[in-house]
C-alpha cells in the first residue's frame, strides 16, 4: 500500500496533522521513534495562551491566533484545559505600569468576546492573592489555561487513529528515498513504506531527520532548552503567578500535582536535542525567581522533580532567545514527492498549524481540503453539562474512587470514563492494585487504547502519578505492563 501521507514525529505537530489529514481522508502512517509526547511535548509549561509576553515582540498575529485557539480548545477538551487565573505583580523597574496594562488590554481585544474573564488590576479584596508575596506591590490579574500536554497529544493521535491513521511508536524512520511521485522510507523495525508525502515533524530533530532524507543542512533553526523545576507549595489556591525578572524574562508558579508549585522556565541555547537536563545555574536561576517573589522560601533539597525539554525554534535572526518567535513556519519542497517540514509552534497551535499544513499539502497535491477539526471534540471531551458536573456524575456512579481520583480520571478521560469503567461496581473489580489510585482497568486501557508500553508512559505522560511511585511500585508496574504490552502484540 502507498500511504497519501507518513508523518515523522509523535509529538504535538505530527499527532495534530495526523488528526487533521486522517479526518480528511487521507491514508496515515505517523511514526515516532520513543513514546508520543515523549520529548518537547511533555516538558512545556503547560498552559494553553495566547502569550501576554509575545505583544512585547509585536507578534500580534500570534497572539490572535493562539488566543482564538485557546477559545476552541477549551470547547473541545474541557475535562483537560482549564481556565487559570494568573497573578502579574508589578515591577516598574523591569516594565513601566502603563505598558503591562496596555499589553493587558491589548490581550482581551485580540482574544474577543465570549472567551475567558478580562484582565483586571489587583484591589483590596485581592488580599489572598497578594498574600504569598513578600512585596505587596501592585499588580494584575488576567486569565488563560491550564493543559496536560502530554495527554493532548495522545488524545490527537487517538482521535487520528479513530479516523483510520496508522500510529507506529517505537518505530524511527532510518532513511528515505525520494522519487518523483512517491518517498520510500526505511523504519528502525526493518520494514520499508511508500507514501506520497512526508511530513518532517521531528521538533528539534528536524535537521537531523533531514540528513536521513538525504537533504543538506540549515541554519535556520535554533535549540533552545527551557527547564521547570518542582518545590512544595509556594501559595494556596488555584491560581498561578507570572514574575517578571531583572533581565525582562518572565517565570511562571503554577501549581502541580500533589500539593506541589511548577517554577519555569529558562532559556538556553543548546547544541543537540538529546538528553535535555536542568543545569546547576537554571536551578539558581528559578530557585531565585521564587524565593526573591514568595515568603515561602525554596532551597535545592526541596525540589522534587524537573525537567527540561528543547524548543525548535526558527531562527529570525533576532540573535536574541527571548525575542525569537514561537510563530510556527511551515515550508513546502515540490521537488519531487511532496516534503513538508515543520519548524516551531505551541501546544496551543497545534491544531491551526495541522489546519495549515493539510490546506499547503492539500495545494501541493491537487487535493481539496476541509476544515475538520475547528469544533471537533476530542475523545472524552463531549459531554452535555459542565465539567463540574461531569465530576459530580462520576463521584455517584462509581463512589468507591474517592473524590480525588474520581477528579484526577474524569480530567484525564472525560466522558470515556464511562467506557472504561462499564460494569465495574467495587474497587476490588478495578483488578490489580499498582498504588496510588492506579488499578490494572486502567493499565490496560493505556496499553489497549494509548500505546502505553512502559510504566514510565503510564506515569509520566499519560497519567502523571509518577511523582508519587516508589521505585519498587515502579517496578511491579514495569513488570506488569511489559507482560500485558507483549500480549496485546503491538
Ligand atoms: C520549556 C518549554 C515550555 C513551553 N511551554 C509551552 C506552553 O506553556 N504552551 C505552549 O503552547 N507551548 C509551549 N512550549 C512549546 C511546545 O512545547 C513545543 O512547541 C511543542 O511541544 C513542539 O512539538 P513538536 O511536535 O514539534 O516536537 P516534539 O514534541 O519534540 O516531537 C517531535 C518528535 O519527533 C520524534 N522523532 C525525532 N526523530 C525521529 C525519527 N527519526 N523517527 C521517528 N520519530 C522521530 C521525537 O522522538 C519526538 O517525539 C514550550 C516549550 C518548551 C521547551
Amino acid at each position: 500500500m502507498t500511504y497519501d501521507v507518513l508523518i515523522v514525529g509523535g509529538g504535538i505537530n505530527g499527532c495534530a496533522i495526523a488528526r487533521e489529514a486522517a479526518l480528511n481522508g487521507w491514508s496515515v502512517l505517523l511514526v515516532e521513534k520513543d513514546d508520543l509526547a515523549s520529548h518537547t511535548s511533555s516538558a512545556s509549561t503547560k498552559l494553553i495562551h495566547g502569550g501576554l509576553r509575545y505583544l512585547e515582540t509585536y507578534d500580534f498575529k500570534l497572539v490572535h491566533e493562539a488566543l482564538q485557539e485557546r477559545k476552541r480548545l477549551l470547547k473541545a477538551a474541557p475535562n483537560l484545559i482549564h481556565p487559570i487565573a494568573i497573578v502579574l505583580p508589578q515591577d516598574n523597574s523591569v516594565r513601566p505600569w502603563w505598558m503591562v496594562r496596555a499589553g493587558l488590554y491589548l490581550y482581551d481585544a485580540l482574544a474577543g468576546f465570549g472567551n475567558l474573564p478580562r484582565s483586571r488590576m489587583l484591589g483590596r479584596r485581592d488580599g489572598a492573592l497578594r498574600l504569598p508575596l513578600k512585596n505587596d506591590t501592585p499588580g494584575f490579574l488576567y486569565w488563560d489555561c491550564t493543559v496536560d500536554d502530554s495527554r493532548l497529544t495522545v488524545l490527537n493521535a487517538v482521535d487520528a487513529r479513530s479516523a483510520g491513521a496508522d500510529i507506529r511508536t517505537r518505530t524511527a524512520l532510518t532513511s528515505a528515498k525520494r522519487n518523483q511521485n512517491s518517498w520510500t522510507a526505511t523504519l528502525s523495525d526493518g520494514t520499508d513504506v511508500q507514501a506520497k508525502a512526508l511530513i518532517n515533524a521531528a521538533g528539534p530533530w528536524l535537521v537531523h531527520v533531514e540528513g536521513r532524507l538525504g537533504q543538506a543542512k540549515r541554519n535556520s533553526i535554533k535549540l533552545v532548552k527551557g527547564s521547570h523545576i518542582v518545590v512544595p507549595r509556594l501559595f494556596d489556591g488555584d491560581h498561578a503567578y507570572m514574575l517578571q525578572q531583572p533581565d525582562r524574562r518572565i517565570v511562571f508558579a503554577i501549581p502541580w500535582v500533589g500539593g506541589t508549585t511548577m517554577v519555569g522556565t529558562t532559556e538556553v541555547e543548546v547544541p543537540n536535542p538529546d538528553h535535555p537536563e536542568i543545569s546547576a545555574e537554571e536551578t539558581d536561576y528559578l530557585l531565585n525567581a521564587a524565593n526573591t517573589a514568595f515568603t515561602r522560601q525554596s532551597n535545592r533539597n526541596d525540589i522534587s522533580y524537573s525537567w527540561a525539554g528543547v524548543r525548535p525554534l526558527f531562527d529570525d535572526g533576532t540573535g536574541d532567545l527571548r525575542t525569537t518567535t514561537r510563530d510556527y513556519v511551515l515550508e513546502v519542497d515540490q521537488q519531487g514527492a511532496v516534503l513538508l517540514n515543520v519548524l516551531g509552534g505551541k501546544i496551543t497551535t497545534a491544531r491551526h498549524l495541522a489546519e495549515d499544513a493539510m490546506s499547503r499539502l492539500g495545494k501541493a497535491m491537487s487535493r481539496t481540503i476541509g476544515t475538520v477539526t475547528r469544533g471537533r471534540p476530542f475523545p472524552g471531551g463531549q459531554f452535555p453539562g459542565s465539567f463540574e458536573s461531569l465530576v459530580e456524575e462520576n463521584r455517584k456512579a462509581w463512589p468507591f474512587l474517592g473524590p480525588e481520583r474520581t477528579l484526577r480520571m474524569t480530567v484525564a478521560y472525560g466522558s470515556d470514563l464511562g467506557i472504561m469503567l462499564a460494569g465495574i461496581g467495587t474497587e476490588d473489580a478495578m483488578g490489580t492494585d499498582f498504588g496510588h489510585g492506579l488499578r490494572q482497568v486502567e493499565v490496560d486501557w493505556l496499553i489497549e487504547h494509548e500505546w502505553a508500553k512502559s510504566a514510565e508512559d503510564i506515569l509520566w505522560r499519560r497519567t502523571k502519578l509518577g511523582l508519587a511511585f516508589s521505585k519498587d511500585q515502579v517496578a511491579t508496574l514495569s513488570s506488569y505492563v511489559a507482560k500485558r504490552a507483549g500480549c496485546a502484540g503491538e
